[in-house]
């Protein structure tokens, strides 16, 4: 008996593809009208932005899919790993390269900061390789048990896990150069957490990217979400865009009918299924059960895309522009729970790989500044998503050393994401990205399971489930829930 998965985000394709390859029939409802989700796609103008990702790490978890389902990758994707994974800037002029190679990277350690700092860097390595071992044989298993850390085998590993240690106390212990520390620290935003809160275990973030590089898909970021689409079409799998899950019933432990409603309104039943897979976690109201009893969200996103009228030589693809005093930042985000007007920006240009991704001599910038997910302490509307704009372009303004003139005399045309278009969007509790925050031990064992503790043929996938956020943690987490449905 069938499957039906509901949500097409990369958990929902992949754990569709994974359960079709093993004879189980499947249909997938998605109530936009593209597949993806927060991996998305925009066009306007002759330029083209990547809405979500715009970094792959750990790729041998996505080709794992391809491998397993007798494909090539090679013929679906071709990944690149740019010469510089990430360009960082500082308003008082400093600019440092991380570099995709180690040595390369070393040596800018040395250039941009002291020797000692670049020997200090391969001790940091060498401890949060620690936490990617743990990782690999706990974190990265089909469900995530505190249990298991408590085996003699892991215990020191796991002391280190629990000791209370954020990634900022990693990064002071072991560098003395502020600017250093705020580049160990940003990796915490990755899961949409605060580096003074986020358990020392994450530094096995910064680990992965410097140990094993990072990554961009030739055709854009979106051409996975496209390439899961198309092996989908290839196993007969039928994705209806346009279906929102509204309504649920069960009997007993099982659920039995889905409601789904349509553009138009019109609510249609399905029956006839044996399970149901969630591709997202903001179910209260479905299934009347609180599947978080805590509200720390991790982090949303203020998205400026902008079609930029020149080109600047001086940016890589990826680019972060750092703000001055990022304690104070992270205590707006997550304590006061309002947009930094400080605030740290990243900004991805992927015309640099892909010219077709804008105009010839003009560049496509996708700009994100981590502000909080939604609450009452601070309201998106047009009049604060226009003044935070300006804001961002201020500060922008002030790497003087980079633009002649204030960017904003090169805007063709800007479109802007706020937190109240990811809810709408994605149905992502909040806004946030992940789901709820890793800024705790406590939050991460909170995290949703892959197996409803409330329906016996109710499974979650995606990155606001185990084993966590992310897209290759999203392929791991289809591949546990088609396990265990298989
Ligand atoms: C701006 C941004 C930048 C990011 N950068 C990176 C990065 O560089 N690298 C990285 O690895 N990750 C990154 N991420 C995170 C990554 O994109 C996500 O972790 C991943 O895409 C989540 O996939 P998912 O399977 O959880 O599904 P989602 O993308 O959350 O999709 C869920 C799907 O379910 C659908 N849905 C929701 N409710 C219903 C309903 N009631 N009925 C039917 N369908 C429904 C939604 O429309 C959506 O299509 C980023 C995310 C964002 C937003």
């Amino acid at each position: 008996m069938k499957t039906i998965i509901c949500g097409s985000g990369i958990g929902g394709l992949v754990t569709a593809i994974r359960l079709a390859d093993k004879g189980i029939p499947v249909e997938i409802y998605e109530k936009n009208f593209y597949a993806g989700g927060k991996m998305g796609e925009f066009r306007k103008s002759g330029f083209r932005f990547d809405t979500g990702p715009s970094v792959i790490t750990m790729p041998d978890l996505i080709i794992d899919l391809f491998n397993d389902t007798g494909r090539h990758v090679e013929d679906y994707l071709e990944f690149i790993k740019p010469e510089i994974s990430c360009r960082y800037f500082w308003e008082d002029g400093t600019v440092f390269n991380s570099f995709n190679n180690k040595t390369y990277c070393k040596d800018e350690l040395k250039k941009v900061f002291s020797e000692s700092e670049s020997i200090n860097f391969s001790k940091f390595i060498d401890y949060s390789k620690n936490f990617f071992e743990l990782y690999n044989d706990i974190f990265g298993k089909v469900e995530f048990n505190i249990r298991d850390y408590l085996s003699k085998k892991y215990l020191a590993n796991f002391t280190k896990f629990v000791s209370g240690r954020s990634i900022n106390d990693v990064s002071n212990k072991f560098f003395r150069e502020k600017k250093l520390k705020q580049i160990i620290n940003r990796y915490a935003t990755f899961t949409g957490s605060s580096p003074y809160l986020i358990p020392q275990f994450f530094s096995v973030i910064p680990y992965v990217e410097f140990e094993f590089g990072s990554f961009y898909l030739k055709d854009g970021m979106y051409s996975l979400a496209l390439a899961l689409e198309k092996i989908c079409g290839e196993y007969g799998i039928e994705i209806r865009y346009g279906q929102e899950l509204v309504k649920i019933e069960s009997e007993g432990k099982r659920i039995k009918k889905l409601f789904f409603r349509n553009k138009d309104n019109l609510i249609t039943e399905t029956t006839g299924f044996e399970n149901v897979v969630s591709n997202f976690t903001n179910m209260k109201e479905l299934t009347g059960k609180n599947y978080f009893d805590n509200t720390d969200w991790s982090s949303s996103g203020f998205i400026m895309m902008l079609g930029i009228n020149r080109e600047f030589k001086e940016l890589a693809y990826h680019n972060v522009f750092f703000s001055n005093d990022y304690e104070n930042e992270y205590i707006d985000i997550y304590e006061n729970k309002i947009p930094a007007d400080d605030m740290t920006i990243y900004l991805s240009v992927s015309s640099k790989f892909n010219g077709v991704d804008a105009p010839q001599s003009m560049e496509n910038w996708f700009l994100f500044v981590n502000v909080p997910y939604l609450s009452r302490k601070f309201e998106w509307n047009d009049n604060s998503k226009k003044e935070y704009f300006v804001k961002v372009l201020n500060k922008l303004d002030r790497f003087s050393y980079l633009f002649d003139d204030s960017i904003r005399n090169h805007i063709i045309f800007s479109e802007i994401y706020s937190p109240e278009e990811f809810k709408n969007l994605y149905n992502s509790e909040f806004g946030s990205i992940y789901g709820l925050s890793s800024n705790s031990i406590y939050t991460l064992m909170k995290r949703i399971k892959n197996k409803s503790s409330q329906f016996g043929n109710l499974y979650f996938t995606g990155g606001n489930t185990n084993p966590g956020g992310g897209i290759p943690l999203c392929f791991l987490s289809a591949k546990s829930v088609a396990g265990m449905i298989k």
